[in-house]
């Protein structure tokens, strides 16, 4: 099932399907290293911090909650143990997440579209289209899906 965050459109406007990194690696057969490169995944520090601070102030004011909903109150735990656990939750969650997102996630959907037409690839299914000839509009058509792809320049 295609989710609306997965669609991009091709270079004819017909909505496709993004092709994830790792599905991508695994169906050219190329380095990782090799088809993406600095900048074209998920920045690690702006999702840590994004990230982290959802996970805490959400873990957190469901303790809040939790805790009023049973009669207690709002803070049973000293300050310091509270604000080391809001720590601890953003530092955890948020490094786990920015460092899954920083390797495995496009950055944008033209960040995917250039990536993957630079090393000539359909960006929706990963097969090679670099050396097909392309249509007269400019755009070589994936035999493989039917994307439109202008991957000549
Ligand atoms: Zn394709």
């Amino acid at each position: 099932m295609v989710k609306h965050w997965q669609r991009i459109k091709d270079d004819r406007g017909s909505p496709i399907k993004l092709c994830m990194i790792w599905r991508a690696t695994r169906a050219s057969g190329f380095e990782k290293a090799f088809l993406v490169q600095r900048g074209d995944t998920v920045p690690f520090w702006s999702s840590f911090f994004l990230m982290g601070s959802m996970f805490a102030v959400a873990m957190q004011t469901w303790e809040i909650v939790g805790n009023l909903v049973a009669g207690r109150s709002a803070f049973p735990l000293s300050i310091s143990w509270t604000i080391g656990i809001f720590v601890g939750q953003f530092v955890l969650f948020g490094g786990a997440m920015a460092g899954f997102m920083h390797l495995y996630m496009w950055r944008s959907d033209n960040h995917a579209r250039n990536a993957m037409l630079r090393a000539g690839l359909c960006v929706s299914c990963a097969y090679r289209i670099d050396d097909i000839e392309s249509e007269t509009d400019g755009c070589t058509i994936c035999p493989e899906c039917g994307g439109a792809w202008r991957v000549h320049g």
